[in-house]
This record gives structure tokens, C-alpha cells and sequence, in this order.
């Protein structure tokens, strides 16, 4: 297969500009093959802050249009990507090397999170509150906040995107999205899908959604322009530790999305042919490059040796390969920097007791490409690497008597994005869900940590950043609260029985 000319032929049909995709200064690689796909042009920062400026103009009328007429522009982008689907998720694949019906669930992700927009388009409901004064009347309303910037990560390089611009979008917003510099190109596609939607939809401001290709200098103009009201920012915590400051030193709004470090824990009750498909899939999908990717495992004593040594198997007999040619479970590495850090990690972890199934290179006509046998690790307990995050697949696993201490162990990470238990307990369920139980912001009973649905509120504690976007009420992010008073009585009686007699 020639990549380069499939991805020309992708982009060219999903509505592309094919003079966008060559001579510019920012190569963009596939991670199937290692090849070069295409040349973008990076923006000058002072072309970016042109393209707020827009963004911000574009906010000033949008917000007046009424919130049910912004919903129909997100249907019809959720119309628009139904027709893309088969196009963008084959691009999804190539960009990021994630097999078929990943790259498919990706953009079903995107269509999810718009059917949840539109009706939230008519329910970005206040509430009316009791006052103490009489002839008085409380409530509180929600109006649009601004600018929204995004930046994302290579691994969901368009789902993150909607989520943040379905809702910003019906919220009032303006939306300037910087894409990961390794994969920009998802990113025009849904330029481009949007531009249609828009065209439809008729009298949409100009510069609604705009597109700022670079790499990480561009996403520091968006966060420190005064006109971007909200950065929603989801990538590494190293980069949340540099943005989130950034951010709050001019008092603007932050969604921070960081990095997982997501756990499991394998009750003596557990179903196991359950779990066993659940870590399956949360440890070796995607190659371990899920935000959610299951990277520890406690698994109690007494289930320990008919467990891993079926994960073990597992590990063993998975298909490894070209996720466009094959029907391999597992594609590549984004690039030879993860699989390094992977083999890094590897290596401290044998230093460490570690015992290592897996983890080898798998070789391909392709040497730039960079394919990896996923791997199990057994250690004698939870030391570094095991604390932190390698974004590649691997999956340590640790034997467990006590359930409060796999619940400690469990606990004492830096990150807190997504957690599991399987038990048929529930005394052992209810306490992980409980206040002293989990303490990530995704707490899962019998299922994995990984393939979280858009309704929920999706987001992490402690070095995760804290944010929440997607479902339930992260739409509040996205909007400007005002507590509203309205006296309709001939006093003016003061809040807390004040008296300020001026005659
Ligand atoms: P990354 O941090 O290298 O880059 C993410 C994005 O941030 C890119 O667009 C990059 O250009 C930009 N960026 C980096 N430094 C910046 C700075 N100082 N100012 C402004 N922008 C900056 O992450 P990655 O390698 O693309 O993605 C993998 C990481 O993302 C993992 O840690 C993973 O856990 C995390 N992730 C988190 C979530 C979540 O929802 N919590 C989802 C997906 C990925």
C-alpha cells in the first residue's frame, strides 16, 4: 500500500485542501509505517493571535444566537460526521495506528457526544432559588464565557476535540482547537466536516472554529492570550504542570486532562473469565495508549495462579501488526521515542524484581515503524516505574493478602484517572466506590478502566489535572454562571436584616 497516497485520497474526500499538505515545515508521520504523510505549514504566533482575534468576534455574535439554533449546527455536525465516519476513522488509523474498529469508535464517539449536545442545546437549565426577602425573586442563568481554546493529544486525536466543541459550541462559544503536532491532519478533516456542517446551517459567524497547526510554542500563545477565556488541555501531566499555571497567573479558566496511571484489583470473588477480557482489553487496546490503559494489577493470592498465568497467555497469542492491512489487536507505537521509554521502563522494572513477559520489538519491512509485543510484569511490589505513567503497554501485576492494603497500594499514585474492581462482593464494591475507596475520577465495578461512554463526566483527581469533560454537567465549564436578583416589591428590605437608612 502507498500511505502517502491513500492519505491524499482520504483528506481530498473528507474535503482537505490538497495545497495544505505539502511544503510546509512540520513533517507528519504514520505510525503504521513510518512514513512521511505529509508537510504542514506551522503558524506564526502572531498569525495565531490574528486567528483569536477572529475566534473572538465570531463569540461576540454567536452567543446571541438562542442556544436550540446553536444545537442545530451540532446536529448537523453530527450529521456530517456520519457521513465521514468510514473516511475519518480509516484517517484516525493511519494517523494514530489504532486498529479499525477503534478508529470507527472514535468518530462513533464524536457522533455520541453531538446527539448529547443538541439536547443539552435546550436544557442549559438555572435554578430558581428561595430568597429571604420578601416581593424578592432568586435564579441563577448561564450565558456563553468566550473564546474556548483546545489542545489535544495525539492518542484521541478527534473525540477530545468534540467533546470540548460539541458542548462550547451549544454553550455560545468560540473554538480555536491546537491539535497534537502528530497528528494535525484528523484535524483538518474535521475542519473540513465542520465547514459543511456550518455551510448548511447557513449565517454561522465567520471563524466559529479555527484550526492552529504547530506544535507546543502555538498552544502557548492560545493559553496565554487574554482573549481565550477557557483552555480545555488534555495531554501529558508534564505539560499540565507547565499550561495550568500559565493559565491561573491571568485568571483564566482551565480543563485539565492529564495522564492515568489507572489500576484494577481482582477480588478472591471475582468473575475471571470476565476479567480476564476486561484487563485484556484495558492493558493491551490501543497499545497501551489509552488515557485509561489498565497499567497495575492486585490480584489476590487466592486467585493469583489461575489468573496470571492466563494473562500470560493472552499476552503471549495476541496479534501484533499492520492495523491497516490486518486484523491484528494491536497496532503500533506512535513513535520510537515511546517504544525507548517503553524499553526503559522495562529495563527498571527487571532491575527493580520485575519479571517480564513480552515487551519485545516486532519486526516489520517497515524500520521506522515501531510495533511492540505487549508486556505483562509480576513485581514483588509498587515501586517506580510502576508509579508512574509509560505510555506504552505495559502491565505490572502485584500480589495482594490484604484488601485495605491493595487499596492503599492502589491509591498511592500521583494520578487519579480511572480504577477498577472485580468482585461479587459488595461489601468490597461499595467501599471502593466509597469516600475512602478509589480516588480517581472514573471508579469502575466488573468492568475495565478503558472505554468510558460520552454521558458520564470524564475526567481524573490529583495529577490528572481535575478536569471533567463529555457528559452530565461538564457543560457548566464550558459557561459564565450569573446569580440574579430581582426585586419586584415597593421596599428594599437588605440580605441578612442590614439596616442602611440614608433619610
Ligand atoms: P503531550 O503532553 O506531549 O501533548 C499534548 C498536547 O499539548 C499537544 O498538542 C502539545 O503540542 C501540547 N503541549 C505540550 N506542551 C505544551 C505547553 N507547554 N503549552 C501548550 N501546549 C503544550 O501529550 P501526548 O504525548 O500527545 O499524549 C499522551 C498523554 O496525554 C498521556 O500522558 C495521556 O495520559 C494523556 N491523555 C490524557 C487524557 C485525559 O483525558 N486525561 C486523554 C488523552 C491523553
Amino acid at each position: 500500500m502507498d500511505i502517502r497516497k491513500e492519505t491524499a485520497s482520504l483528506l481530498e474526500r473528507l474535503g482537505v485542501k490538497a495545497e495544505l499538505l505539502s511544503g510546509g515545515d512540520m513533517p507528519v508521520f504514520s505510525p503504521v509505517t513510518g512514513e512521511r504523510t505529509a508537510d504542514l505549514t506551522t503558524i506564526p504566533a502572531a498569525k495565531a493571535r490574528e486567528v483569536i482575534a477572529g475566534a473572538h468576534q465570531a463569540f461576540n455574535a454567536w452567543r446571541m444566537v438562542p442556544a436550540p439554533r446553536r444545537g442545530e449546527l451540532v446536529r448537523l455536525l453530527g450529521e456530517e460526521l456520519r457521513a465521514a465516519k468510514a473516511d475519518l476513522g480509516r484517517l484516525v488509523s493511519i494517523e494514530v495506528g489504532k486498529i479499525e474498529s477503534e478508529g470507527q469508535g472514535e468518530v462513533q464517539e464524536m457522533i455520541d457526544i453531538c446527539d448529547f449536545a443538541v439536547g443539552l442545546s435546550r436544557q442549559l437549565y438555572g435554578l430558581t432559588i428561595a430568597t429571604e426577602r420578601p416581593g424578592h425573586r432568586m435564579m441563577e442563568t448561564w450565558h456563553p464565557l468566550g473564546v474556548v481554546g483546545v489542545i489535544t493529544a495525539f492518542n484521541f486525536p478527534v473525540a477530545v476535540w468534540s467533546w470540548n466543541t460539541a458542548l462550547a459550541l451549544v454553550c455560545g462559544n468560540a473554538v480555536v482547537w491546537k491539535p497534537s503536532e502528530k497528528t494535525p491532519l484528523t484535524a483538518l478533516a474535521c475542519k473540513a466536516i465542520f465547514e459543511r456542517a456550518a455551510k448548511r446551517l447557513g449565517d454561522v459567524p465567520a471563524s466559529l472554529l479555527s484550526v492552529l497547526i504547530g506544535d507546543r510554542a502555538v498552544g502557548e500563545v492560545l493559553v496565554d492570550d487574554e482573549k481565550v477565556a477557557l483552555v480545555s488541555a488534555t495531554g501529558s501531566t508534564r505539560m499540565g504542570r507547565e499550561v495550568g499555571p500559565r493559565l491561573a497567573k491571568r485568571f483564566a479558566r482551565s480543563i485539565l486532562e492529564l495522564g492515568g496511571n489507572n489500576a484494577g484489583i481482582v477480588c478472591p470473588s471475582a468473575d475471571l473469565d470476565m476479567a480476564l477480557r476486561a484487563i485484556a482489553f484495558g492493558a493491551i487496546g490501543t497499545a497501551g495508549q489509552r488515557c485509561t490503559s489498565l497499567r497495575r494489577l492486585f490480584v489476590h493470592e487466592s486467585v493469583y495462579d489461575d489468573l496470571v498465568p492466563r494473562l500470560k497467555r493472552a499476552y503471549e497469542s495476541v496479534s501484533v501488526g499492520n492495523p491497516l492491512e490486518t486484523n491484528a489487536l494491536v497496532g503500533p507505537l506512535i513513535d520510537k521515542a515511546a517504544f525507548d521509554s517503553m524499553q526503559r521502563a522495562l529495563g527498571t522494572a527487571r532491575e527493580k524484581g520485575g519479571a517480564v513477559t513480552g515487551g519485545a520489538r516486532v519486526e516489520t519491512p517497515h524500520t521506522d515503524a515501531y510495533y511492540v509485543k505487549p508486556a505483562l510484569v509480576e513485581m514483588p511490589r509498587q515501586v517506580a516505574p510502576v508509579t508512574e505513567e509509560t505510555f506504552a503497554p505495559i502491565l505490572y501485576v502485584m500480589k495482594y493478602s490484604d484488601f485495605d492494603r491493595a487499596l492503599a497500594d492502589h491509591n498511592a499514585v500521583g494520578a487519579g484517572l480511572s480504577s477498577s474492581i472485580f468482585t461479587r462482593d459488595i461489601r468490597e464494591s461499595e467501599r471502593f466506590l466509597g469516600p475512602d475507596g478509589s480516588d480517581c475520577g472514573i471508579a469502575n465495578v466488573n468492568i475495565g478502566t478503558s472505554g468510558a461512554e460520552i454521558g458520564g463526566a470524564f475526567g481524573g483527581e490529583k495529577e490528572t489535572g481535575g478536569g471533567r469533560e463529555s457528559g452530565s454537567d461538564a457543560w457548566k465549564a464550558y459557561m459564565r454562571r450569573a446569580t440574579n436578583t430581582v426585586n419586584y416589591s415597593s421596599a428594599l428590605p437588605l440580605a441578612q436584616g442590614v439596616s442602611f437608612d440614608i433619610d
